[in-house]
């Protein structure tokens, strides 16, 4: 049985992993000290990309383009930038046992890794509806969209199944971004979610009214208020049909999924505190068990600007927080102090034309402003969030870059309201002048 042994590991190789090794560089590492595990068979990348210019038709991103740490406007960390540093990269590798009492993890092929010091950093995993006993949801072309090869798979599909029907289960991101994807790629696309309108747990309905009106205008169905419930398929288990809850039937060549995810910890059960669904930590990342750190997707963290324990499923938060906990780390062996984490929470996404940036929290009372006509030439508008008389969250779509800096301005200063009418009328000139 292989055995290595590392100062530092980093158990998982995505977004996290590559901006923790970015800081561990810029902190001093020798040769040899790091290594990163992932079951990936590439170098850290921005995951975002997978559901955006990834499935474009023409131009389309791909690797090594957009391996971290582009997606934060730094340089790319090529292969060769790992083996430069003494880093090992040891990919299409599986953790199948964490034992974090004799500091061993155990990969599918029983390569034996000793550690130090342990980064967690798995992130998360998609809800498959076959969990659910979905019949019939294990037939060919019904794509979930999480690593590379998930997506490479539906490239393909994409291509295979030219200008045919495709329908995406879930009005989440990943529903918004690749009913887009699809779109584009000239596929008849209909859209299926429960919900009363898109995006439901950051949307309000009247911002969701823009994106829906939008994407009709582009030739998108929308079907809400109903599930899919079974899926038909042919002599050669290709996907043929959508069944709906509500009786109709969908005819589909492919069938993307997104109806969220959940964060990889089962490795770590019984062995690290939980909390909210994710690892417990504190505010430099360290969780219940000495030595032990989780970032990224799987820990649920203090959001000091809340005072609350929060696990955050974003990108800005993966980073940011790989970030932290190597200074955290560096600044244990140097017997110094850091600050603790203080997170704004930001999320975006882009579809089409489409750009919109949140930041703060959506809670309490809400204010829409600009014009949110899908059917302008230029539709620009955004919401504030108001709680206990001051602004916690801010929406904004087509934000310039100074605008979208105002925003996320308003949302850490949380300024307070007078006037919600004013504050209406206002609209993004209240931000720009904070
Ligand atoms: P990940 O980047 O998921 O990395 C985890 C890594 O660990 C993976 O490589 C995985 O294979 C590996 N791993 C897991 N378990 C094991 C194991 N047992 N052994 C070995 N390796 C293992 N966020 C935004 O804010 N904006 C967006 O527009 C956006 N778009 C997204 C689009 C898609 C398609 C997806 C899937 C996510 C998107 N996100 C977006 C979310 C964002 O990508 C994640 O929050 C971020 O990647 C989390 O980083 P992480 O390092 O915690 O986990």
């Amino acid at each position: 049985m292989a055995e290595k042994h590392f100062k530092y590991v980093i158990l998982g190789g995505g977004v996290a992993a590559g901006y923790a090794a970015r800081e561990f560089v810029k902190l001093g590492l020798n040769p040899g000290e790091l290594a990163i595990i992932s079951k990936e068979s590439v170098a850290p990348y921005e995951r975002p990309a997978l559901s955006k210019g990834y499935l474009f038709p023409q131009g389309a991103a791909r690797l090594p383009g957009f391996h971290v740490c582009v997606g934060s406007g730094g340089e790319r960390l090529l292969p060769e930038w790992y083996a430069e540093k003494g880093i090992e990269l040891i990919l299409g590798t599986e953790i199948v046992k964490a034992d974090l009492a004799s500091k061993t993890l155990t990969s599918a092929a029983d390569v034996i890794i000793k550690y130090d010091i342990l980064i967690i950093a798995t992130g998360s995993t998609v809800i498959r509806l076959s969990d659910f006993g979905v019949q019939g949801a294990d037939a060919n072309n019904i794509f979930y969209l999480r690593e590379i090869d998930d997506a490479d798979k539906l490239v393909a599909a994409i291509h295979a199944k030219k200008d045919g029907k495709a329908v995406i289960v879930g009005g989440g991101y990943i529903g918004l971004e690749l009913g887009a994807a699809l779109k584009i790629n000239n596929l008849d696309v209909t859209m299926v979610y429960p919900e009363p309108w898109c995006m439901p747990r950051l949307f309000t309905a009247g911002i969701a009214a823009f994106y829906e009106g939008y994407y009709a205008n582009k030739g998108i169905k929308i079907i809400k208020g109903t599930v899919a419930v079974g899926f038909d398929s042919d002599a050669n288990g290709d996907v043929t049909a959508v069944r709906l809850k509500d009786g109709r039937v969908l005819e589909a060549d492919i069938v993307v999924v997104g109806v969220g995810g959940r964060p990889l910890i089962t490795l770590f059960k019984g062995q690290v505190e939980e909390e909210k669904g994710g690892i417990k930590t504190d505010g430099f990342f360290k969780t219940s068990i000495p030595d032990v750190y989780a970032v990224g997707d799987v820990a649920t963290f203090p959001l000091k600007l809340y005072n609350e324990q929060r696990r955050v499923e974003h990108v800005d938060h993966a980073r940011k927080s790989a970030e932290q906990a190597v200074k955290a780390i560096k600044a244990v062996e140097e017997g110094e102090s850091i600050e603790e984490y203080d997170y704004l929470p930001y999320f975006y996404s882009r579809s089409f034309d489409l750009s919109w940036q949140f930041y703060g929290d959506n809670v309490g009372d809400t204010i829409l402003f600009g014009d949110n006509d899908p059917t302008s030439a230029k539709p620009k508008f955004g919401t504030y969030w108001i709680k206990e008389g001051k602004v916690v969250g801010v929406f904004l779509e087509s934000g310039s870059l100074e605008e979208n800096k105002s925003i996320a301005k308003v949302a850490k200063l949380q300024p307070p309201v007078q006037d919600p009418e004013q504050l209406e009328k206002e609209g993004l000139a209240f931000a720009s002048k904070i």
